[in-house]
């Protein structure tokens, strides 16, 4: 289905006005997406929240009422947090087909799933909405996107041999991150045999714009490419990658990514190793040097996933707090102990190697997130 790795994600598409996600700029839409397509690159990817709606409808403007439907693919996704029975399923799945001016999906996700999201998808027969459309030739091709653990990952893929494609959050950066696991969850992907497309291949854009050191590491091996064209490439040059899916808000990184993804080169040793020494320096302004070792777990009586709270503390301090980041630590709080539970037992500190002040950084975690969780419900 994919004929290049490089996929337009409908989600950051360039705006009217930049404080109104819903207003699509819909002249540089087309221009950028006309490009694509002359450039003989084919796969779209929206979902049903994306722009408010408007990114399905600006895929019907720009793509559907343009080109003939066996000139590209798509793939969209069911919002699943708005799913409360069995039948908002079809209601939904109905809707996106209409909103985007199709008759069938290449790819089908439900979107965004995490323990909770599994949980309800399971209660609610999400599972057997994905078969069913396919079954009617309404969805070539089903999975999910995700956000959550690799050991959790590799039960749903365990539970659903039936799922075709996982949309995972890929990027260098947190390819050993504790709290993404982007490298477990490609691996548990691996291991059932499930081909991978990519989100975040740039960590929402962070990684457009490196520290100083670790940019001049790039430019000294590729002086005329950009720092996103390592972010992209890393993704796409993993071999069950199927497709990277970059969100391109303007015509200027559309055609930086067309650059060198129209004829993709996988990355080679001495760039996999310019890309562990940028990894390194990044990470150089760890804030809390956790390393993961999970000594720290054993004993705690509030079972708190230590280390990944730590991970995304270091993640927000390095890269800024994403919606993302909020997602994930709102996912770890749901499934375990949170930050403020902590007793303050110290049983935790006394077994880490690092000599971590465990107990005042949970504290720090937890005002940094639950503010930011408080301001965003606000
Ligand atoms: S001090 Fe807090 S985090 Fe550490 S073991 Fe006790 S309850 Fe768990
Ligand atoms: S023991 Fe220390 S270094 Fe190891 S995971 Fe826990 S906090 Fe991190």
């Amino acid at each position: 289905m994919f004929k290049n790795k490089l996929g337009f994600g409908l989600m950051r598409l360039p705006q009217t006005d930049e404080n109104d996600w819903a207003s699509v700029d819909m002249e540089e839409t087309v221009k950028m997406i006309d490009y694509f397509m002359e450039k003989g690159l084919t796969h779209f990817d929206t979902a049903y929240s994306y722009h408010h709606g408007n990114s399905e409808k600006a895929f019907k403007e720009a793509v559907v009422q343009k080109y003939p439907r066996d000139a590209y693919t798509v793939s969209d996704k069911m919002p699943v947090w708005l799913v409360k029975e069995n039948a908002d399923y079809q209601k939904f799945f109905d809707e996106q087909l209409e909103r985007c001016g199709v008759d069938f999906f290449d790819l089908y996700f439900l979107h965004a799933l995490d323990e909770k999201g599994y949980t309800d998808s399971v209660e609610f027969g999400g599972f057997e909405f994905l078969k069913k459309i396919k079954a009617e030739g309404k969805a070539k091709s089903i999975g999910f996107s995700y956000h959550a653990a690799a050991d959790f990952l590799d039960q749903i893929l365990e539970n659903h041999p039936e799922v075709d494609y996982v949309l995972l959050q890929i990027n260098y950066a947190d390819w050993e991150s504790e709290a993404v696991e982007s490298r477990r969850c490609y691996e548990a992907a691996v291991k059932h045999n499930v081909s991978v497309l990519v989100m975040e291949p740039i960590k929402g854009g962070s990684l457009a714009n490196v520290p100083a050191d670790a940019e001049k590491l790039f430019k000294e091996y590729h002086p005329d490419m950009s720092a996103a064209s390592w972010a992209i490439r890393f993704a796409a040059s993993l071999e069950n990658v199927v497709c990277v899916l970059s969100g391109m808000s303007n015509f200027e990184q559309m055609a930086d990514n067309v650059s060198y993804m129209e004829n993709f080169t996988p990355l080679n040793d001495e760039e996999r190793e310019i890309i562990r020494k940028v990894t390194a320096i990044i990470n150089e302004n760890t804030a809390i040097p956790c390393t993961a070792c999970n000594y720290c777990l054993k004993d705690c009586p509030k079972n708190i996933p230590i280390p990944k709270y730590f991970s995304l503390y270091n993640n927000q301090k390095q890269f800024g707090l994403t919606f993302l980041q909020i997602a994930y630590y709102t996912d770890l709080i749901n499934s375990r102990g949170k930050p403020a539970d902590c007793i303050e037992c110290g049983k935790c500190e006394k077994l880490c190697p690092q000599h971590i002040l465990i107990i005042n950084d949970l504290k720090e975690v937890a005002s940094v997130f639950e503010t930011a969780m408080k301001e965003s419900s606000e």
